[in-house]
């Protein structure tokens, strides 16, 4: 079997760090073929737009691409027509039809002190949030006359049912349980999801169904994530719970994504941004892009042993107290990490070498 190709996208600010140090670990678990291309500011700097023909045909010709982030201050602008970073990302998820954005969020033990929340509320949490991702407001009509603006949000019903199939399809490999988060006391776009999405349950009698407002679910998200199994919910939504998810865990810096289309190659990236602040300072924290090739290896190119492996890595180098800087505690009258007993402040290269000390690589492919 000829090696899995793999489209490197760093993109901008603490990217190319991250995914350096996410490369590192996957040479360590497997025989792959790596071509790395810009994506979002890097490719408006050399290209004058955030994603080429060219570099959307080789991720379509690849098994998965592993992308770090984009954006930065260098390419803000208030002028509506000039290039922006996120439209590589847009790009990329409609060019490989990407309409299914998988977000697991399980806490590491070791962490719990790092989570804003008190342990006991965040103690068994282990959910997944499943967002639609080529709908919606991020898609729809927009415009802007002097002091006026618009942006549509449109959904269909096939559009519905192909990210409640996904939805469905996880829970009845997990827990058994979805939750469908809509605004259905307002919008329309929300009724037609709920009638949908109950359609959708009737196809799988064991998987239970509520269905719950956007501010009510926000609020649950930390009042009692436990509760939580499968979030189903539409683009913008989704955009913002899995940010506040992302909070149970201690650190955007944790948190992995997948995007899946129809068998195509995925999308698998970090849940953070580019971090401008931290850029270059090589304190970044690599977990979430480690994590997000693991999600790679077993969504994108079905190695599910190598994938479990560089977990367990993960969960081991955090256990033994490895922390980046933004895994440190939140109040301030905390010492700094580096002063707490057990507990070591690194970078993203000394974090990278800790979770390849841990990783359990056998003679046999994993
Ligand atoms: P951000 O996620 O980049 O940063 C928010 C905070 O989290 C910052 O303090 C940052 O230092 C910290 N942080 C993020 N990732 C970290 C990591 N790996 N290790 C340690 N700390 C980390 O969000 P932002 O500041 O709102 O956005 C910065 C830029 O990133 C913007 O241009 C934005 O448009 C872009 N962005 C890109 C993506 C993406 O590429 N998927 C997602 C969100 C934001």
């Amino acid at each position: 079997m000829s090696a899995p190709l793999i489209v490197l996208l760093p993109g901008d600010g603490v990217g190319p760090e991250i995914v350096a140090a996410a490369r590192r670990v996957l040479e360590r678990v497997g025989a792959f073929e790596f071509t790395e291309e810009v994506v979002g500011g890097a490719s408006i700097d050399a290209h004058g737009m955030a994603l080429t023909e060219q570099v959307l045909d080789a991720c379509r010709e690849a098994d998965a691409v592993l992308l770090g982030a984009v954006g930065g201050p260098k390419w803000d602008s208030t002028d509506p027509d000039a290039p922006r970073p996120e439209q590589g990302l847009l790009g990329l998820r409609k060019g490989l039809g990407l309409y299914a954005n998988l977000r697991p969020v399980h806490p590491s033990p070791a962490l719990v002190g790092a989570s804003p929340l008190r342990e006991e509320r965040i103690r068994g949490t282990d959910l997944l949030v499943v967002r639609e991702l080529t709908g919606g407001i991020y898609f729809g009509d927009r415009g802007r006359e002097a002091d006026r603006a618009h942006d549509t949000c449109v959904y269909t019903a096939a559009e519905i049912e192909r990210i409640a199939g996904t939805a469905f399809d996880a829970a009845a490999g997990r827990r058994g349980r979805v939750t469908s988060v809509d605004k259905a006391n307002v919008l329309e776009t929300s009724r037609l999801w709920r009638e949908t999405v109950d359609r959708v349950a009737a196809g799988y009698p064991r998987v239970e169904l509520d269905h719950m407002l956007v501010d009510n679910a926000a609020m649950q998200l930390v009042a009692a994530p436990a509760r939580f199994d499968v979030i189903l919910t539409e683009n913008m939504f989704g955009d913002i719970l899995s940010d506040e998810a992302a909070m149970l865990t201690g650190s955007l810096g944790m948190l992995p994504s997948a995007s899946l289309g129809d068998g195509g190659p995925g999308v698998f990236e970090p849940v953070h941004g580019s971090a401008p602040d931290i850029a270059g300072k090589g304190i970044a924290n690599p977990l979430a892009t480690i994590l997000s090739a693991a999600l790679m290896l077993r969504h994108g190119v079905g190695m599910p042993g190598a994938a479990s492996a560089i977990e367990e890595a993960v969960e081991a180098a955090l256990a033994r107290g490895i922390r980046t800087p933004d895994l440190a505690p939140v109040e301030s009258e905390v010492p700094p990490m580096s002063d707490l007993p057990g507990e070591v402040a690194v970078g993203t290269e000394e974090m990278t070498d800790a979770v390849l000390a841990e990783l359990q690589v056998s003679d046999e492919p994993l």
